[in-house]
């Protein structure tokens, strides 16, 4: 066992801080400045630019490296920004892998952006380990996938991935988005990743007030190519928003402790009831990949995803909702009700959709940290609806 997940609770408040030496400050303090006095030319304390240097940013990049189990945290102005940098590591004609059913932005960064500017990508199932296999090529340089998936909660299994990429003897990168499980429940550096990324506006952030992204490496080769970027591209964390990620971060394990513990009764609730035919999530043993989640996970974290089969009462179920607020985003204090198909999931064709089981009847729940007695009541009135 590494260090940080000893620790995992005393480096949620701890990591990455040191009172400021100026006042003694205890927090650190939001640096809003863009630039640095120099006392001679080029004599100076390491900072010279707001966009390459800030220490809240530094501190809220020490912070989540810990907690990830890395060496090196880059922290970005979203979740996007850190992918757009991951894969901005490749060059025109290179080939990334991409998991099936990533987040629709990861998607369409890939597929709109990215291609345009001469990436080649096959989108496989990455849970299918064959799959990944038969997708190799001499050019791949990239695997991005996330585990667990959105909304279908499928699973990837992590070492697995790695254990082929080194048999075929292929040096492309190993990018996990853990965003869905939060280092609380998943460490990915641990199983052979070579790189972690996160859209910090979610659990790790978790109180649905800003929007962010952090790479994470043990690789020097790699932090050092993505510092480049993020200086050289400029998407930056904002000092305010990294303050609020290590005001966050301080309370990720209890948060986190309260979201695996609600979303896992209302699975087992939803899972009992037989007016809903198809409940997703990971910690249920009718998960078909229960098995590897007990054991690449320490928890299922908070996501349940249920379908009716009924487009119309699903729609009915979706207004009825008092507690849950029908909103995209996810991993905050609050619990979320979002509609996949309408929402986050809009831009992804009706046919990949349906592939994937994202019927227009599934709806996903981000189970917050509030009375579990009042989840379960508010979904229980919702379901009469
Ligand atoms: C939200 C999200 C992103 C994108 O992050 P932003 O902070 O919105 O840019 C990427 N991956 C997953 C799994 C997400 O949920």
């Amino acid at each position: 066992m590494k260090k940080n997940s000893q620790y995992f609770a005393t480096n949620c408040v701890h990591a990455g801080q040191e009172p400021d030496p100026t006042t003694g400050s205890v927090m650190t303090p939001v640096y809003f400045t863009s630039t640095y006095v120099q006392e001679g030319f080029g004599i100076h304390k390491g900072y010279e630019y707001g966009r390459t240097h800030n220490l809240t940013r530094s501190a809220v990049e020490a912070n989540l490296a810990t907690l990830e189990g890395g060496k090196y945290g880059i922290a970005f102005g979203s979740g996007l920004a850190a992918a757009q940098a991951i894969l901005e590591l490749l060059s025109q004609g290179d080939h990334l892998i991409l998991g099936n059913n990533v987040y629709g932005g990861t998607y369409r960064l890939v597929d709109k952006v990215m291609t345009r500017l001469g990436l080649l990508y096959t989108q496989v199932d990455t849970a299918d380990l064959d799959a990944v296999k038969t997708a190799l090529r001499p050019n791949t340089r990239l695997v991005m996938l996330e585990t667990p998936t959105n909304p279908m909660l499928g699973l990837t299994d992590i070492s697995a991935v790695r254990s082929i990429l080194k048999e075929a003897h292929s040096d492309a990168i190993l990018a996990i988005d853990n965003t869905f499980a939060s280092p609380y429940n998943q460490l990915p550096l641990d199983l052979g990743a070579d790189l972690v990324w996160h859209s910090t506006t979610k659990y790790l952030n978790g109180h649905s007030d800003s929007i962010g992204g952090i790479v994470i490496t043990d690789r020097e080769d790699i932090s050092e190519k993505i510092r480049f970027l993020q200086n050289a591209g400029g998407a930056i964390m904002s000092p305010m928003d990294a303050w609020l990620i290590l005001r966050g971060t301080k309370t990720l394990h209890l948060r986190m402790a309260k979201h695996n513990e609600n979303a896992q009764k209302i699975a087992n609730w939803l899972s009992q009831r037989s007016d809903i035919p198809k409940v997703y999530f990971p910690g249920l043993p009718s998960h078909p990949q229960y098995e590897l989640a007990k054991k690449q996970m320490k928890g299922f974290s908070g996501m349940v995803s249920f379908d009716t089969l009924d487009n119309e009462r699903t729609r009915r179920i979706g207004a009825a909702f008092k507690i849950f607020t029908l909103a995209e985003s996810l991993g905050g204090v609050e619990s979320l009700v979002c509609h996949p198909a309408t929402m986050t999931h809009a831009s992804v064709p009706l046919a990949d959709r349906t592939k994937l089981g994202l019927t227009d009847s599934l709806l996903r729940l981000s189970v917050g940290v509030e009375d579990i007695e009042d989840l379960i009541a508010d979904l229980e009135q919702a379901l009469k609806a």
